[in-house]
Formats: structure tokens, C-alpha cells, sequence
């Protein structure tokens, strides 16, 4: 269970692209959405913090995997994917590097960039982890 709440929360704010692509025309950039803003989560954590606290076994220690996996994808999408970290005090997007339009499909420009390499790095220790965990 907390490593389904861990993988839920990892993903969870990119459902908002549901709402991107369905609802709002891509209107706007979906790292607009409140559940892309840390000040959200922030608000959420601080909401789910007296509950947690009180609560123990595996419901705290899934419900604190969402939200660190949560605040992990925020942390990630700033690389070069941009996140309003001063919301609500301001709109302003920070991100580590910006990703320019140097082939024919944002993907590959995206697979083209040094940020690329992290990804592989992550996914290579990942892979490495679960491979460690299966021959011990
Ligand atoms: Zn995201």
C-alpha cells in the first residue's frame, strides 16, 4: 500500500493534463494548476498533517509517501519543466534549465537535452535498486 500511495502520489499531478487537454483546451500551461504549485501542497500537507499525526501504521506512512512522492514530482518538473515555487505570491515559473526547440517534436528536443541524462540516470538507479532487492 505505501508504495502504491508512493507511485499515486508521483503521478498525481499530472492528471491535471486530463483537465489540460479535455476541459480547458490547453488554454494555459498545466504547471498553472494548483496541483502543480507547492503552495498547494503545502496547503495540503499542512491539512493532512494533524490527521497523519494521529494516525499510525500503514495508513501515516502511505498518506506521507504521497505527499513526499508528490512534493518529488514538483521538485523534478523544475529541472526544466517550470513550477510556480512563489505561488500564491506570485505566477512567476522558476526552473533549473530551459529546454529550447532544436528538432522537429518538443520529445526529442526534450531526449536531445542534458536533462535527458538525469532521467536515465534515475531510471538506471531504479532498475539497479530493484535489482538488488530481487538477488538478496
Ligand atoms: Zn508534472
Amino acid at each position: 500500500m505505501v508504495l502504491g500511495a508512493c507511485l499515486l502520489g508521483a503521478v498525481f499531478p499530472d492528471f491535471d493534463l486530463i483537465w489540460f487537454y479535455l476541459v480547458d483546451n490547453r488554454a494555459v500551461h498545466h504547471h498553472r494548476y494548483w496541483v502543480h504549485a507547492p503552495g498547494f501542497w503545502l496547503l495540503v500537507t499542512a491539512m493532512a498533517a494533524p490527521f497523519l499525526w494521529r494516525t499510525t501504521g500503514i495508513i501515516r506512512r502511505a498518506g506521507i509517501a504521497f505527499l513526499a512522492a508528490w512534493f518529488l514530482h514538483l521538485c523534478l518538473d523544475s529541472i526544466v519543466g517550470s513550477i510556480m515555487w512563489l505561488w500564491p505570491f506570485s505566477n512567476q515559473f522558476f526552473q533549473l534549465a530551459t529546454v529550447r526547440p532544436t528538432h522537429s517534436h518538443f520529445v526529442l528536443s526534450f531526449m536531445a537535452h542534458w536533462s535527458f541524462t538525469l532521467e536515465i540516470a534515475i531510471w538506471l538507479v531504479a532498475a539497479f535498486l530493484l535489482w538488488a532487492r530481487k538477488t538478496s
